[in-house]
């Protein structure tokens, strides 16, 4: 199993399902057959209970789960049918942690959030990512896990513990992480700005991970020079600085991934030689 992890840096809403959906499209189009994680650093259980003005819609599985609307997302790009257990929430780590110390699972150790609760959380990841969802047999090939929030934030901290450890445990031809970051433009000078990008990956590598690509959400095209400072600055190739500027239809942003050969970019990282190409009309 191959595991893809989009993080986000700077700020919320950045298109980080958005994106994470579109690498999905992408990679089925190359032949791949993908699942995904949405990783919630909420304490709710779910989002049943959460007010649709300050969350947004609730979206209801088909297993009757209810999550967010980024599982919806989910959904309709990769044509899966996924399960409550596809979202996963600190209330849901906690609760599965609490009740297993209640039945006396630890053996009388001392229960903590770093190794039980991050173990609890790659456990949960192995167990979903291999339930097929597509309607097929066995496992899918790749899963594609949404750390929600931003990176640094207290809440997200032992997911991002979580995933660092996790990257040893399935090696390192098996891990890929896109980090989905902002590039503003100052009014008066006109200019890109890389600084914030600068700032969240100095933070995700001070956390321990490394982002292979970045996924930079902008209201015009990249320029060139900015991503070459973004590649000198990020230890990020400039083939890997992706652009994800505005556009006018969510249903364009595969497109504009598979104009850029991120999929060659993700697929080289996961240890594919020869990437396929994918077959998606414009
Ligand atoms: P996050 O997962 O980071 O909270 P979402 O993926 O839910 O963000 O996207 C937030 C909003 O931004 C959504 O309304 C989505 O349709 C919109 N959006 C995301 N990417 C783009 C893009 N490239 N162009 C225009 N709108 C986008």
């Amino acid at each position: 199993m191959k595991y893809i992890v989009v993080t986000g840096g700077v700020v919320s809403g950045l298109g980080k399902g958005v994106t994470a959906s579109s690498i999905g499209v992408v990679l089925k189009a190359c032949g791949l057959r993908p699942t995904s994680i949405k990783i919630d650093p909420y304490l709710n259980t779910d989002a049943g209970t959460m007010s649709p003005f300050e969350h947004g819609e609730v979206f209801v599985l088909d297993d009757g789960g209810e999550a967010d609307l980024d599982l919806g997302n989910y959904e309709r790009f990769l044509d899966v049918t996924l399960t409550a257990d596809s979202n996963i929430t600190t209330g849901k780590i906690y609760k599965s942690v609490i009740d297993r110390e209640r039945r006396g699972d630890y053996l009388g150790k001392t229960v903590q959030v770093v190794p039980h609760i991050t173990d609890a959380i790659q456990d949960w990841i192995e167990r979903v990512a291999s339930v097929p969802v597509d309607g097929q047999e066995g496992a899918a090939d790749v899963c594609i896990i949404e750390l929600g929030g931003t990176v640094g934030d207290i809440e997200s901290m032992p997911f991002v513990e979580a995933l660092r450890q996790f990257q040893f445990r399935v090696g390192r031809d098996n891990f890929c992480l896109v980090h989905v970051s902002l590039v503003p433009v100052l009014g008066v000078v006109g200019e890109q700005k890389t600084k914030p990008t600068q700032h969240s990956v100095r933070e995700l590598r001070a956390l321990g991970l490394t982002p292979h690509l970045l996924a930079c959400r902008s209201a015009q095209p990249l320029e060139q020079s900015t991503k070459a400072k973004l590649s000198q600055f990020c230890h990020v190739p400039t083939d890997h600085c992706l652009n994800i500027h505005d556009v006018s239809n969510i249903w364009h942003v595969p497109l504009l991934l598979r104009d850029q050969n991120a999929h060659k970019a993700i697929l080289r990282q996961l240890g594919y030689q020869n990437p396929p190409e994918p077959h998606l009309e414009d």
